[in-house]
């Protein structure tokens, strides 16, 4: 049943048309902030998964040989048309996943819109065709897209992951079955509308919905998907490599992380604050989230005081308030994963410095969890170790560089290291030494086109700029081409 307020997005986007599912299974979609269904999707069945992976077949063959141009420029429509509609998307996350309306309206919307953009960039300068080399004049190297992929993507930045996967992809030539998170699925229904706006032909861009047992699972085993490109947990990356390996296929993972943010004594006076913004943003819930400070003996104290005074004055409030507070987490699973780990670090000994468990002041719905810092973490524990995914900041004393080095090393995820230290030679030594796919230092932003992934069980793929165009190719070596 679904009422006037909830919207209807049972349908999936198969071979360029909103097709109903092969057989109902209505699942609702929770807005966080209230606990209430704001949305029904349908789970697909296998007939619906195999239905949008034909069309993504039959589609490959004309698409995989259009010009590069053609395709550039059916991006630069997409571009085009996700502008215009900004705001509804900025809408979607919002309610689907309670990211905070103004963060929606920039960095959740803007990283789709720079993604798009950014890729357009580098279609424009890539050689799909090019010579070995002048040693080697008869040898041709082409580069030839994948074939049909699976993109199966998380809820914590979903245009973000969309768009840095979708549109490569459809940039090289590939054709697709994008299977969204089924906890935030309204914007991925959206941005296949504008898709569909843009003009690409039938089946190259196709939808479903569904969870991870059932649509993910079908598609990392499909006989006829060649790739899978997934971001999100670490446990969900292991199981699909494994489920995909009987058919060889090509799996990019981008997966969780436990990035630390080492503050040495001659840090700008910004950094501690910083930080913890840094790693309260989106409510915590980023992949590459600072959330181990890691801050040198001398100014231990001083960070202590900075970093409770900060998280007591981040205010917490429904996404769809104006204004720069933090949203909820976005599900029961994840307020209740948040608040066990909150529990094991005050009983495995930490300081707890700010916040705590329970619902943060003033709401009696929603999933709010309070900004919380533990103090004297030791790296050994539970919170120093696992990804957390909420609003929580582990602070852990050191001595010396190596030390900080080790502890900040010391972990099976590598995806962003974070260095604040006036001192550049230091800087730059630190940042060789840390096994991250990433490191950012001083508050600097990667630029645009840079790659993003990780180390170890952060994952083994690259996303953005020519990294993450090359991510959907093959490379064909040709002989006698002179
Ligand atoms: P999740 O792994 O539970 O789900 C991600 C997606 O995978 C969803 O679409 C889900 O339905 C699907 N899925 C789950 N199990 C599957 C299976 N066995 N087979 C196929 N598909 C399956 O993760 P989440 O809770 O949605 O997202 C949070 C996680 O994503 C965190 O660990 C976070 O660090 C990670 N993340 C990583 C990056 C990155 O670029 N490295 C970016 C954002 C989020």
């Amino acid at each position: 049943m679904t009422t006037d307020h909830v919207l209807d997005r049972r349908n999936f986007y198969i071979n360029g048309a909103w097709v109903a599912p092969s057989e109902p299974n209505d699942v609702e979609v929770i807005d966080p902030s209230t606990e209430q269904p704001c949305a029904v999707i349908s789970f697909g069945a296998a007939a619906d998964t195999n239905a949008a992976v034909a069309a993504a077949a039959e589609a490959f063959p004309v698409w995989s040989a259009t010009d590069p141009g053609e395709r550039i420029a059916l991006l630069e429509k997409l571009l085009e048309v996700y502008m215009a509609r900004a705001g509804e998307m900025a809408e979607a996350i919002s309610k689907e996943m309670g990211a905070p309306i103004a963060l929606s309206q920039t960095a959740q919307v803007g990283a789709g819109a720079a993604h798009i953009k950014n890729t357009i960039r580098e279609l424009q300068k890539f050689e799909f065709d090019r010579p070995l080399g002048d040693h080697a004049p008869g040898d041709r190297i082409l580069y030839e897209p994948v074939g049909v992929c699976a993109l199966i993507t998380p809820w914590n930045w979903p245009m973000n992951q969309v768009t840095l996967k979708v549109a490569p992809a459809l940039g090289v030539g590939c054709t697709m079955v994008l299977k969204p998170s089924e906890v935030a699925p309204l914007s991925s229904a959206l941005f296949a509308e504008m898709i569909d706006e843009a003009g690409f032909p039938a089946g190259v861009f196709n939808l479903v919905n569904g969870d991870g047992a059932g649509v993910g699972t079908q598609l990392s085993g499909h006989p006829d998907v060649d790739m899978v490109s997934f971001t999100g947990s670490t446990r969900a990356g292991v199981a699909i490599t494994k489920n995909a390996a009987d058919s060889v296929k090509r799996v990019a993972l981008e997966l969780g992380g436990k990035g630390a943010n080492i503050v040495f004594a001659d840090a700008d006076e910004k950094a501690v604050t910083r930080g913890v913004r840094q790693c309260f943003m989106n409510s915590g819930q980023s992949c590459n989230a600072p959330t181990r400070m890691l801050v040198e003996r001398p100014i231990y104290d001083d960070a202590l005081a900075t970093a409770k005074q900060v998280a007591e004055q981040t205010a917490v409030d429904i996404a769809a308030n104006e204004g720069r507070h933090i949203g909820p987490v976005v599900s029961q699973a994840q307020f209740d994963k948040i608040q066990r780990l909150i529990e094991q670090g005050e009983s495995e000994g930490a300081t707890l410095l700010a916040g705590g468990g329970g619902r943060a002041e003033g709401f009696d719905a929603g999933y709010f969890v309070r900004p919380t810092v533990f103090a004297d973490v030791k790296p050994d524990m539970t919170i120093a170790k696992e990804e957390i995914f909420g609003p929580v900041l582990s602070i852990i004393p050191f001595d010396t560089e190596e030390e900080a080095i080790a502890i900040a090393n010391d972990t099976a995820y590598g995806l962003t290291n974070y260095v604040q230290t006036t001192d550049v030679d230091r800087a730059r030594r630190v940042a060789r030494r840390l096994r991250s796919g990433m490191v950012e230092m001083n508050g600097q932003p990667r630029g645009a086109g840079s790659p993003f992934g990780g180390y170890g069980q952060s994952g083994n793929g690259r996303e953005g700029g020519v990294w993450g165009i090359e991510e959907f190719l093959e490379v064909k070596a040709v002989s006698g081409w002179a």
